[in-house]
């Protein structure tokens, strides 16, 4: 490094990414850019607000329409007015209702709702009961990037 008084430091220095990292990364950015979904709305039921931060960090880049409730009341008021909304990605543990509850819920208002279950933890009680409320599939956290564009993508679109 240069140094001079009064003048500060000036740093050189050269990250060590290894060619496979890079390569990852080019991929993964390509992956992320092909996702356009501007013409719908996803309703997030997150009561966390770094996860809901970095839920919608993942989606901005696919310009998708997002509407965000903090807990289920918020929800569930939200999912009347807004009839355009696609999809519901339902958190389980919520500080009023639960998830789970808030899916039967929304079920009911409209039979034909898809809802993702967030289901912490991996716990196969869990899944078993996001299925028997009527959520079409679920995913675990904690949510990568990869798996929730993944699993967004083919759900908005089939
Ligand atoms: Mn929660």
């Amino acid at each position: 490094f240069d140094s001079a008084v009064d003048k500060g430091t000036t740093f050189y220095f050269t990250l060590p990414l290894k060619q496979s990292s890079q390569a990852k990364l080019a991929k993964s950015k390509a992956v992320h850019e092909k996702f356009d979904w501007k013409t719908k709305t996803i309703l997030i039921v997150e009561d966390d607000s770094f996860n809901a931060q970095l839920m919608m960090e993942y989606l901005v880049k696919t310009k998708v329409e997002i509407l965000l409730a903090n807990n289920g009341l918020e929800a569930l008021n939200l999912f009347k007015i807004h009839p355009e909304i696609n999809l519901t990605l339902m958190d389980i543990q919520l500080p009023d209702i639960n998830g789970f509850e808030l899916t039967h819920m929304i079920k009911v208002i409209n039979p034909k709702a898809i809802v993702i279950a967030q289901t912490a933890y991996a716990a196969e009680v869990d899944k078993k009961r996001a299925f028997a409320v009527g959520c079409i599939d679920y995913i675990s956290k904690p949510i990568s990037r990869d798996k929730i564009l993944q699993l967004l993508q083919f759900h908005l679109f089939k």
